[in-house]
């Protein structure tokens, strides 16, 4: 189907499929052109569960299910040595329990020589309690990537997918077990909430991953022993779950990860990015966090007739309230704001939706904000696919000439089903 060239005479928001087979346009130098096919969001090969008003099932709340035990990273270094206290210890015991996790990454007592032989195995015990176990590793060819399947102690399932950049290792955490936001293309929402992961779920998810770097098995291991050498030095909230939906224990997460050692683990806030669907009113608390981490809002339309069906939350904080939440967090951060938008073949990715992105972008201000385009990755039952590359370019090159930045997001990972979107926890 051609595409319409000329975005000047932006029809208003199509929104349904009938507008496929809309009558031919003009363009302003006269010449017909054929309306863009407009491809609504349906899922086929699973059923998208449903409140009882026939709309998308958003859930909120994790079910009412049992927490993992108590482990050392879901609490301060403070909270660490007053139960040190109780059990008898003194109080450094726990700084130096914290340094053998937070900097050593281990939790086994035999390589704990510094504490007393005879309270090693209840110490660690005590502060230990297994989270996650590995049960599947699939790394790519090349070596530079690797997505991790683990077990948590009730049985869920959940992933985590590290990447080695130049300068840099990412790693893509999961922060619910599930995922109650239900978006008709993302695998992990297919199967719903679980539960929400505590925060030392969320955090053994790096201290592992930063033992398997250690070991090698990211390749290409630094010889030089720096100290930043090879570790985990960038997270993003982008592997299972919403995180904003899990607030409290992903802003513990956050402030562990920032805490200098050996209370956490040292990191950059402005490596850690948080992405969301768009709660609004918890994008704006995170704003006052008093945290430089990089915010990142999951938009993937910019009118709310698509963005609805496309976004189910969408139901609950419309386009302009997310955005304007956005633009609040750079307001009170300083911190540019990342939009996602998943290019889907005929459904997203006509020009005018790009003139309109980047319009509603620009009425809140110019350089607070960029565009970082992904092509939709194959989920399981998906009907629909990314889009063209030339489509893609012309959305690219839109949102630039209208003066937003805008950056094609690398996409790591599709062939071990490590991609966005792709992450579904199956043995
Ligand atoms: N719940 C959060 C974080 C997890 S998803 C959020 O939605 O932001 C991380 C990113 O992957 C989001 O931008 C999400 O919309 C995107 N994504 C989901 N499914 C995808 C798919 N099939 N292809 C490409 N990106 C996808």
């Amino acid at each position: 189907m051609e595409r319409m060239t000329s975005p000047q005479n932006t029809p208003s928001p199509a929104v349904s499929a009938s507008a496929a087979t809309a009558p031919a346009a003009t363009d302003s130098k006269r010449r017909p052109v054929r309306r863009p096919a407009q491809v609504m969001p349906a899922t086929e090969g699973w059923d998208q569960a449903k409140n009882p008003a026939g709309r998308p099932l958003l859930q909120f709340k994790s079910p009412r299910v049992s927490q993992p035990p108590v482990h050392l990273a879901d609490l301060t270094l403070p909270e660490r040595e007053a139960k040190f206290k109780e059990m008898g210890l003194p109080a450094f015991r726990a700084k130096q329990l914290s340094v053998h996790y937070f900097q050593h990454y281990t939790t086994d007592p035999e390589q704990m020589s510094d504490l007393p032989k005879d309270r090693r195995a209840e110490i660690t015990e005590t502060m230990f309690p297994k989270l996650l176990t590995e049960i599947k590793r699939l790394t790519t060819d090349n070596g530079d990537t690797v997505k991790f399947l683990w077990r948590l102690f009730d049985g869920s399932l959940v992933e985590s997918v590290l990447m080695r950049y130049p300068g840099r290792i990412t790693l893509c955490v999961s922060s619910q077990c599930g995922c109650g936001m239900n978006c008709p293309f993302c695998a992990t929402g297919q199967a719903g909430l679980t539960r929400n992961m505590s925060t030392a779920e969320i955090l053994d998810q790096i201290v592992q991953a930063n033992r398997v770097i250690a070991e090698g098995g990211l390749g290409n291991l630094r010889r030089d022993g720096g100290h930043d050498a090879e570790r985990v030095t960038n997270i993003v909230f982008m592997g299972m779950g919403e995180p904003l939906a899990n607030y409290k224990r992903v802003m513990n997460a956050v402030h562990r990860m920032v805490a200098d050692g050996p209370e956490g683990l040292g990191m950059s806030a402005r490596g850690i990015t948080v992405s969301t669907v768009g709660l609004a009113p918890a994008i704006n608390k995170l704003a006052q966090e008093g945290l430089a981490i990089t915010f990142a809002l999951s938009l993937h339309a910019p009118d709310d007739e698509l963005r609805d069906e496309l976004i189910p939350v969408n139901d609950k904080w419309k386009v302009d309230e997310v955005l304007d939440a956005a633009y609040n967090y750079y307001k009170v951060t300083g911190r540019r704001v990342s939009i996602e938008y998943a290019l889907i073949k005929d459904m997203n990715d006509h020009p005018w939706r790009a003139e309109l992105l980047a319009k509603k972008l620009n009425q809140r201000g110019r350089g607070w904000v960029h565009v970082n385009p992904i092509p939709l990755n194959p989920t399981p039952g998906s009907i629909w696919t990314c889009s063209e590359p030339h489509v893609m370019q012309e959305f690219i090159d839109t949102l630039i000439e209208n003066g937003v930045p805008t950056t094609l997001r690398d996409t790591r990972g599709k062939e071990i089903d490590g991609a966005c979107g792709q992450l579904a926890a199956a043995e």
